[in-house]
């Protein structure tokens, strides 16, 4: 590896973790294992009786622990082919004179440049003195002795081949140095490349078994001390024998040495040898230890434990990166409460589920926790976090693996993956059983908004604003119930979104105004009051529907501020009636959910009749079935103050509901409103069998006033008369008039009254 390429940081930090990484069992210096092959001396010589004396003066010998053993060439051609093949011999005892008489010479110059062979130790003998080599020679082609063979005793043999093979071994022994730790060096700059927690470990793995020269084998674990997870040991990454580990957590009897050496060297807080298993301790930062565990079957020598002490360095570097880079990454991408997947995340998680062949078969579900904003309310934020935490939980686990489970926002829960999985039955099952929360058992339901993928044709995050739109879609419609998100939704989403601004600027230019429809009294036909309807002439001079634009005020909160102003306009109109003679004139409001909903509604309406000097108990308000319905708690006391303010209350659309007996007398309403829809049926249907008369009925046993809206001919009239029905609104009286209008209207039924 070139300089340049070495990661010099690193290696600076490396030196600063040497101290701590302390073998606890040194191996004794320069003991090499028992398995080590022995010396290889290569005798070349054409005197076969040179061999044999050769190894029969150093056969039984050992020189540093190792036996010798011996290789036999009678030729410089014969030796030269003989170490192309057999690279690895420590010593070379050549005869000078052979084929030629310098074939000895020629031969060493081919070993050292051909062959390469540098650590090679070669011992030149000669028979005749005469024929000795320049110095030049043996300086040059690096020959560490020249003996004449007279010369060579037994002893000088062995001391001439003891030396030769000490600064061999020497020799490689710088070797391995070098090429250990350009090894560490290449190891430690693969392992910084690597990203994933596993796939470093696997790295680190694989690096240890190339540093031993032995196969990848054993595991690596971590430990958590965060007290979510007290102590738990768990395995990264095992591969080989113990490959069934991975992943799992770690324990005496589910890893057996394994685990004991692991737990021990976690104590320890340093590396140790023993047991045939060799543990690289890895200090990491915030609490969490690594801890390698490899077999190994013997001893290590004092250079191989060095390398492993500069590896282990080396490596809690990279962990130490690799923990930095996944702790980033949990918080740009993760929910920090659940560990869920965030909305970024989510949205990369559907662009990649969008380009896959089989996005036609993926939908993306948003979960919305039904009423947790009360929950969170009434049982505080602790509780509400612990049951967001117990719902990503169980989604995560009780769903199919496969999926993906992600919290995207307060109480919005997503899960995206393949339509068989990702269904809102077995969704809305999974919140049947209560979740078991600080001893509680709490009970939620959740509302579902889903997108078929394969439908879509946009990017990841319009998908997500597609379930939006179908999630509050089915939460218009019923709590616990789901939509799918279709095309026309789109539409028609863009459409209320463009309407919803016209009308905010319609409603600062004076584009909105009543119209009042008159109410009579069924048998003496006298107009007794009216009903002030919202009216919306655009620029262009049309007319918008109010049951177009009331919802998208409702919707977007407009309606607030609209429906203080049109009670303040129809409390003013009332005042003017009243200026006009008409004294027992009563004006009919219309309030809708989101305003009676609003905390500041009941200020509203008292400043309202203060201003404008209305009397209450002329003034009317008019509100829905649905939303009698909806919270009877809250609604009973809210309804109870609003009549203390000396109004009163009319149930409109009366009979679309579902209103129960019980819950009527509670509510304290006075009036309620026959639906349109029932007073059209009446001429259709049996007498006894409407709902108009029920209605009638009704309102008579529970002492409330009751008015038939929608009256359009005399025959209804008639039967609702005989129904007993006091009062009537609808186009056979007269269509909403403009004040002027009503006004005339007035004077001119005062005028055929008076006839
Ligand atoms: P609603 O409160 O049920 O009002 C009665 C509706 O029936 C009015 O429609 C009225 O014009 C219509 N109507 C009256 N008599 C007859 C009849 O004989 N035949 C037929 N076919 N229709 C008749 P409009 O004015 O279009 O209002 C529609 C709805 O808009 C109202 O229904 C009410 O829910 C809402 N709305 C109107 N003004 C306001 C308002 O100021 N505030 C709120 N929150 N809602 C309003
Ligand atoms: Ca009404
Ligand atoms: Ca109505």
């Amino acid at each position: 590896m070139p300089a340049s390429m070495t990661p010099r940081g690193a290696l600076e930090e490396v030196n600063a973790f040497h101290d701590e990484l302390v073998f606890a069992d040194e191996a004794e210096p320069a003991t090499l294992g028992l398995t080590r092959a022995a010396w290889r001396v290569l005798v070349v010589d054409d005197d076969a009786d040179v061999h044999s004396t050769t190894t029969f003066a150093l056969g039984n010998v050992e020189m540093q622990g190792r036996p010798l053993s011996f290789l036999h060439a009678y030729s410089a051609s014969e030796a030269f082919e003989l170490l192309r093949r057999e690279p690895d011999v420590a010593v070379l005892l050549l005869d000078v004179v052979m084929e030629s008489s310098d074939a000895g010479l020629s031969l060493v110059r081919r070993i050292r440049e051909e062959l390469g062979l540098r650590d090679l130790r070669i011992i030149l003998r000669t028979g005749q003195p005469g024929y000795a080599p320049e110095m030049e020679a043996i300086r040059g082609y690096d020959i560490n002795d020249y003996r004449t063979k007279s010369e060579l005793t037994r002893t000088k043999l062995y001391t001439a081949v003891a030396a030769a093979i000490r600064s061999y071994q020497q020799i490689r022994a710088l070797d391995d140095n070098r090429l250990g730790l350009e090894r560490v060096v290449a190891a430690s700059a693969e392992l910084m490349a690597l990203h994933g927690l596993r796939d470093v470990a696997l790295g680190i793995l694989n690096q240890v078994g190339l540093l031993l020269g032995q196969p990848a084998e054993g595991l690596l674990c971590v430990r958590e001390t965060g007290h979510a997870h007290p102590d738990i040991l768990r395995t990264v990454a095992a591969v080989g024998a113990c490959r069934h580990l991975d992943g799992r957590e770690l324990n005496v009897a589910r890893g057996g040495p394994l685990a004991a050496a692991v737990e021990r060297t976690l104590l320890n807080r340093r590396c140790a040898i023993g047991d045939g298993l060799l543990s690289l301790y890895f200090p990491g930062k915030a609490g969490r230890d690594f801890v390698a565990c490899v077999p190994l079957e013997r001893e290590l020598d004092e250079h191989e434990n060095r390398l492993l002490q500069v590896f282990a360095g080396m490596v809690t570097i990279s962990l130490d990166n690799v923990e930095l880079v996944t702790h980033l990454n949990q918080a740009a991408f993760h929910d920090p409460l659940t560990g869920l997947p965030n909305r970024t995340r989510l949205v990369e998680l559907i662009d990649a589920t969008l380009a896959l062949p089989t996005r036609a078969q993926a939908i993306l579900a948003l979960v919305d926790l039904d009423h947790f904003a009360e929950t969170n309310d009434a049982l505080g934020h602790h509780f509400g976090d612990l049951l967001l935490v117990a719902v990503g939980r169980r989604l995560q686990s009780k769903l199919d693996p496969g999926l993906h489970v992600a919290r995207i926002g307060g109480d919005i829960f997503c899960v995206l993956g393949e339509a068989g999985a990702v269904q809102p039955a077995p969704i809305q099952a999974l919140f049947r059983e209560p979740f078991h929360i600080d001893g509680q058992d709490v009970q939620v339901s959740a509302t579902l908004g889903l997108v078929r993928l394969g439908e879509h044709d946009g990017a990841g995050a319009d998908a997500l604003k597609d379930a939006d739109i179908a999630l509050k879609r089915a939460k218009s419609q019923q709590r616990a119930g789901h939509f799918y998100f279709s095309r026309s939704m789109g539409v028609e989403i863009r459409e209320r979104v463009r309407m919803m601004h016209a009308l905010r600027g319609g409603f600062q230019r004076n584009q909105l105004f009543l119209a009042y429809q008159p109410q009579v009294d069924l048998l003496s036909n006298r107009p007794f009051g009216a009903e002030a309807l919202l009216r919306w002439r655009t620029e262009d001079g049309r007319l918008v529907p109010p049951d177009r634009f009331i919802p998208i005020a409702e919707y977007s909160g407009l309606i607030v501020d609209i429906g203080e102003w049109v009670l303040r306009q129809a409390c003013a109109e009332l005042m003017r009636l009243r200026a006009a003679g008409h004294t027992a004139f009563t004006m009919s409001v219309n309030v809708s959910q989101v305003q009676f909903r609003h905390p500041h509604f009941l200020d509203m309406l008292r400043r309202a009749l203060d201003d404008t000097g209305a009397p209450p108990e002329f003034i009317e308000l008019e509100i829905t079935e649905s939303m009698a319905m909806e919270e009877p708690a809250l609604l009973v006391e809210k309804l109870a103050q609003v009549k203390r303010t000396g109004v009163s209350i009319a149930i409109d659309d009366f009979g679309t509901g579902f209103s129960s007996l019980s819950h009527l007398q509670r509510l304290q309403v006075d009036r309620l409103k026959i639906d349109r829809a029932f007073v059209t049926e009446i001429t259709g249907s049996a007498r006894g069998s409407s709902i108009a008369e029920m209605v009638i009925q009704l309102g008579r046993n529970l002492g409330l006033s009751v008015i038939a809206e929608g009256v359009e001919d005399e025959r209804q009239a008639q039967i609702l008369r005989q129904l007993g029905c006091p009062l009537a609104q609808g186009f056979l009286y007269s269509r909403p008039l403009s004040p002027e209008d009503l006004l005339a209207w007035l004077a001119d039924r005062a005028l055929h009254q008076a006839a």
